[in-house]
C-alpha cells in the first residue's frame, strides 16, 4: 500500500454511535481504506441514542449500493418493510387524505409534464383522480409492491421505493459492517475536549476514564447536544421554529399489523401530527407536536388513541428546536445527523441529510490544511439543501384550510420564506414547478403536495391544449389501462417480504 504524505489526515474520530455516527463510519471505512488511516468511533451506552428515525426516502438505496449491501439481507436484519410514499391524512382539511408517492405521475407528452394534461382533463369536467396515473399510489392503496422491473417504457421500470426499518437494528447493522472494515469502537463518555490554543481546532477528546483520543478530523454525531460543534465551538443555531413550530415528540411502539402496508402514514392532529411506520416486527408510532398548544399528557393520550394496534413498552418523549447549525463544518469538526440540525420527520429527510453530508464530505475531504474555500463551499451547499427541504415541509403546514385549532390557525396565517411564497404563487397561477439546483424534491413531489393540500392552479401549460380531443382522450385512457395492468401484475407487499426477505427466515 502506498505510504501517505504528512499532510494527509490519519486519525478520524467520530463522536456518537447513532444512525449518523455509524453511517459515517461505514461510508468512510469503505471509501478511505488505508492501514495508516484510523477511524475511531466513541459512543456511550449510558447516554444511548435517540432511538427513532425509521422511515427513509429512496436515495438510501444508493448509500446501500455504495456499501455493497445485499438488499434482502439488509431488509431481513433490520426488520424492514418497503415504502412507496407517505399518506397525509387530515392535512388540507379533516376527512381528506392524499399520498405523496416516490415515483412519477403518468408520462410527459410533447415535452409537457403530465400533471398539466391531468389538469386539462380536470378543467374539462373529469373526476378521474390523479392517483390513477401514479403506480406507486395505486400500489400503496392496494398493499402491493414490486422492485423496478427491466421492461422498457413500462411504469414498472420506474418504481421508486425506500424502507421503513428498526433504527436500533440499523445502527447495529452499520456497526457490524464498519467494525469488519477496521473501525475501532470505544465505549465511553466524552467529558472534556481539548483545543489547540492558537486556532481553536479540536486536538483531542477525553473520556471519563481519562483516556485521551487524539484526532485531526472530528465528526460530531453526538445528537441534539452537538458536543463539539456547539458545546465546544459555539457555532450557533438558525432557529426555524417560527415556520416549523413543532418542538416535541412522543414515540411509542405498538404491535405489528398483520399485513404491513408499504407506506408511512402522517395524520394531522390538533397541534401537530402522528406517524405510523410499519415494520416486520412491530409498528412505530409517534406524535410530533408544539408545546405552546398541547401538554405532554394530552399528546400521549392523542397518540395512543390514534394507534391501530396495542402499545408495546413505554413511551419516549423528546424535545427539539427545528433549524440547523450556522455552519455544519466549523474548523476541523463536521456535524452530522441531529448535531447538524433537525427539521422534524414529516418527509423522512433526516437520514437522507446525513447521507448527503457524508457524500459532500467525501467530495471535499480535507487534508491537514483545511482549505477555507472547501469548507465555505460545503457550508453553502448544506445551507441551500436544508432551506429547500425546509420550504417543502412548511408547505404542508401553510397550505391548509384547517381552522379547528389555534395551532392550525397559526400555521395557516404564518409568514413563510419568500422562496416558498414565490413557488406557491407560480403554481397557483399556471401549475408550473421549478426544480432549483437539483434539489431533493422533484416535480412529482411538489405537485402531489400542492394538489393534495388543495391548491388549485388557475391555468395549466398552454401547450397541453394542443393535442386533439380524440388523441388526448385516447392517450389518457391508455395510460390508465396500462397502469392498471401493471398494478395487477404486482404481488402483495406482505407476500413479497415473506418470499424474499422475511426477518423470520
Ligand atoms: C421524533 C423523531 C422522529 C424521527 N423520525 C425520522 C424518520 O422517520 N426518518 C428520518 O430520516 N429521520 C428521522 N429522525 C431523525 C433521526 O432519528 C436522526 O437523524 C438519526 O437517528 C440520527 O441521530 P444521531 O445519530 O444524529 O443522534 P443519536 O441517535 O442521538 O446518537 C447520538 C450518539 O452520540 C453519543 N453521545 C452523545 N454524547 C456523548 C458523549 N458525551 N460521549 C460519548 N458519546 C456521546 C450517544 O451515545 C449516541 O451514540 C427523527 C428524529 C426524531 C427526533
Amino acid at each position: 500500500m502506498r505510504s501517505l504524505p504528512d499532510s494527509n489526515i490519519k486519525n478520524i474520530v467520530i463522536i456518537g454511535g447513532g444512525t449518523a455516527g455509524w453511517m459515517a463510519a461505514a461510508a468512510m471505512a469503505k471509501l478511505i481504506n488505508h492501514p495508516n488511516i484510523n477511524i475511531t468511533l466513541i459512543e456511550s451506552e449510558v447516554i444511548g441514542t435517540v432511538g427513532v428515525g425509521e422511515a427513509t426516502i429512496p436515495h438510501i438505496r444508493s448509500f446501500n449500493h455504495l456499501l455493497g449491501l445485499h438488499e434482502d439481507d439488509f431488509v431481513r436484519k433490520t426488520n424492514a418493510t418497503f415504502k412507496l410514499g407517505i399518506e397525509f391524512v387530515d392535512w388540507d382539511k379533516l376527512g381528506k387524505s392524499y399520498i405523496h408517492p416516490f415515483g412519477p405521475y403518468g408520462v410527459p407528452m410533447n415535452g409537457v409534464r403530465f400533471h398539466h394534461y391531468w389538469l386539462r382533463q380536470k378543467h374539462g369536467g373529469s373526476r378521474v383522480s390523479v392517483d390513477d396515473y401514479n403506480l406507486q399510489v395505486m400500489a400503496a392503496k392496494a398493499g402491493k409492491f414490486s422492485r423496478p422491473q427491466n421492461i422498457p417504457n413500462s411504469p414498472l421500470s420506474t418504481i421508486e421505493y425506500a424502507f421503513h426499518f428498526d433504527a436500533s437494528l440499523y445502527a447495529k447493522f452499520m456497526r457490524e459492517f464498519s467494525e469488519n472494515l477496521g473501525v475501532k469502537r470505544i465505549e465511553g463518555k466524552v467529558c472534556d475536549v481539548k483545543q489547540v490554543p492558537e486556532t481553536g481546532f479540536i486536538e483531542s477528546v477525553v473520556l471519563e476514564n481519562n483516556e485521551i483520543i487524539e484526532g485531526e478530523l472530528f465528526i460530531d454525531c453526538s445528537g441534539f447536544r452537538g458536543l463539539l460543534i456547539e458545546q465546544t465551538l459555539k457555532t450557533g443555531y438558525d432557529d426555524w421554529s417560527s415556520v416549523l413550530p413543532c418542538n416535541k415528540a412522543v414515540a411509542q411502539a405498538s404491535k405489528r399489523k398483520n399485513a404491513p402496508l408499504p407506506y408511512t402514514r402522517a395524520t394531522a392532529k390538533s397541534a401537530g401530527w402522528q406517524w405510523r411506520i410499519p415494520l416486520q416486527s412491530r409498528t412505530g408510532n409517534g406524535h410530533i407536536y408544539c408545546s405552546d398548544y398541547m401538554s405532554d399528557s394530552k399528546a400521549l393520550e392523542t397518540l395512543i388513541d390514534g394507534m391501530d394496534t396495542d402499545a408495546i413498552g413505554s413511551p419516549k418523549f423528546l424535545n427539539f428546536t427545528t433549524g440547523k447549525r450556522k455552519k455544519i463544518w466549523n474548523k476541523n469538526v463536521i456535524a452530522l445527523g441531529l448535531a447538524a440540525g433537525f427539521m422534524e420527520p414529516l418527509e423522512s429527510t433526516s437520514i437522507h441529510l446525513i447521507q448527503t453530508a457524508i457524500a459532500r464530505l467525501m467530495t471535499n475531504f480535507p487534508d491537514k490544511n483545511f482549505n477555507e474555500a472547501d469548507i465555505n463551499y460545503f457550508n453553502d451547499r448544506s445551507l441551500l439543501e436544508y432551506e429547500q427541504v425546509r420550504d417543502f415541509l412548511i408547505l404542508h403546514y401553510k397550505a391548509t384550510k384547517r381552522d379547528d385549532s389555534e395551532f392550525w390557525n397559526y400555521c395557516r396565517t404564518m409568514t413563510i420564506p419568500e422562496s416558498l411564497k414565490e413557488r406557491m404563487a407560480i403554481f397557483k397561477e399556471n401549475a408550473r414547478l421549478y426544480r432549483h439546483d437539483n434539489e431533493l424534491f422533484g416535480d412529482a413531489s411538489w405537485f402531489s403536495v400542492f394538489n393534495g393540500q388543495g391548491i388549485e392552479p388557475a391555468r395549466y401549460h398552454p401547450n397541453a391544449n394542443i393535442m386533439s380531443e380524440d388523441e388526448f382522450n385516447s392517450r389518457m385512457s391508455s395510460i390508465q389501462t396500462t397502469w392498471s395492468a401493471c398494478l395487477k401484475s404486482m404481488t402483495s407487499h406482505e407476500r413479497f417480504i415473506e418470499q424474499l426477505c422475511s426477518s423470520e427466515m
